[in-house]
């Protein structure tokens, strides 16, 4: 087991930032810790880098206790900070060899966490000229410097844009068929995207623990439609495999099933047989997404 967290419980003062929380980390395994702004995320990194402490519970990475064996968690875990903190006057080569020289890692090292992050061409420059996917690159570079076992990924890929998405997506997967890798985000596609199993987090507590094979097979469809005409939900009720009927506005209705079928040739049918017209008709798998919306329903701050 890569990380095994015991009833983690974190006070900030008289504020529970984690409560009473535990899961575990395989390897390899890529995990994406998911969760709306403040619900302990980077919290839990830190505790599992040895950062900051816990205030109870006791959680292992690599085996090693994160609060009596700190310098061998420290060994066995790269880090990316939440905003990757860097020196931005500082060059690419210059900041990896002064961080190689604090792990005693050796100048052939550096060039393949060079080449193994795409940072070559940009290698000579300073951290300042770069650009955000490729200053992401180089904390990634960082933290594997050591070759670590366990990555902490903290938002890797927020504020990067559409092209640097793609890439350091791609990186972190390919990082992670050899490695434990456990990152943060507060956006459901990251985890999509990347990862072999979601824990869902908010408020301090674990609200969901699932692989995406799990959410896939749960097979929940959600399809939008609209009519020119009113229709009691009812009567939407009675199609095969509804989970449930929503009227999201005028006369759009957003219908949940349960089934892989796809379901619209059914609404469409439905819209025939009571003389309705379709003037729009949307489905898709929603699986995570409403899992994600019904397990933190009450926070409004999420953002894409
Ligand atoms: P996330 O990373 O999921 O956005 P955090 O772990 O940063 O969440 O924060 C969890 C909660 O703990 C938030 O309510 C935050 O305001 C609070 N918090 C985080 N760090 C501190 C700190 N050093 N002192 C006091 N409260 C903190
Ligand atoms: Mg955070």
């Amino acid at each position: 087991m890569s990380i095994e967290v015991k009833n983690i419980t974190k006070l900030y003062g008289s504020q529970k930032a984690l409560n009473n929380i535990s899961f575990k980390v395989n390897k390899p395994e890529i995990v994406g810790f998911l969760g709306p702004n403040g619900a302990g995320k980077s919290t839990m990194m830190k505790i599992l880098t040895t950062y900051i402490d816990a205030s109870e519970g006791e959680a292992k990475v690599n085996g090693f206790s994160v609060s009596t064996d700190k310098q061998n968690v420290q060994q066995s875990v790269g880090y990316l900070p939440e905003h990757n903190p860097l020196y931005l006057d500082q060059y690419v080569r210059e900041y990896l060899n002064f961080n190689a020289s604090i792990y005693n890692v050796d100048s052939k090292r550096i060039a393949e966490v060079i080449v193994l992050t795409g940072l070559a061409p940009e290698a000579h420059k300073k951290i300042g000229q770069l650009s955000k996917g490729y200053r992401q690159r180089v904390g990634l570079a960082n933290a594997l410097l050591h070759n670590p076992d366990v990555l902490i990924l903290d938002e890797p890929t927020t504020g990067l844009d559409p092209n640097q998405l793609v890439d350091i997506r791609n990186l972190i997967k390919s990082i992670g068929k050899e490695k434990t890798v456990f990152l943060s985000t507060h956006i459901m596609q990251e985890v999509e995207a990347m990862c072999d199993r979601v824990i869902i987090i908010n408020k301090g507590e674990i609200v969901a623990n699932k692989t995406l094979q799990e959410l896939r097979n749960d097979k929940e469809q959600v399809v939008i439609v609209e009519f020119d005409y009113r229709v009691e939900t009812v009567f939407l009720e009675k199609l095969p495999h509804v989970k449930g009927v929503k009227n999201i506005h005028d006369f759009i209705y957003e219908i949940t099933f349960v089934t892989s079928e796809d379901m619209r040739s059914h609404v469409f049918d439905f819209a025939h047989d009571n003389e309705l017209k379709i003037l729009q008709l949307n489905q898709k798998n929603a699986s995570l997404e409403s899992l994600f919306h019904e397990l933190t329903a009450e926070t409004k701050t999420i953002q894409e």
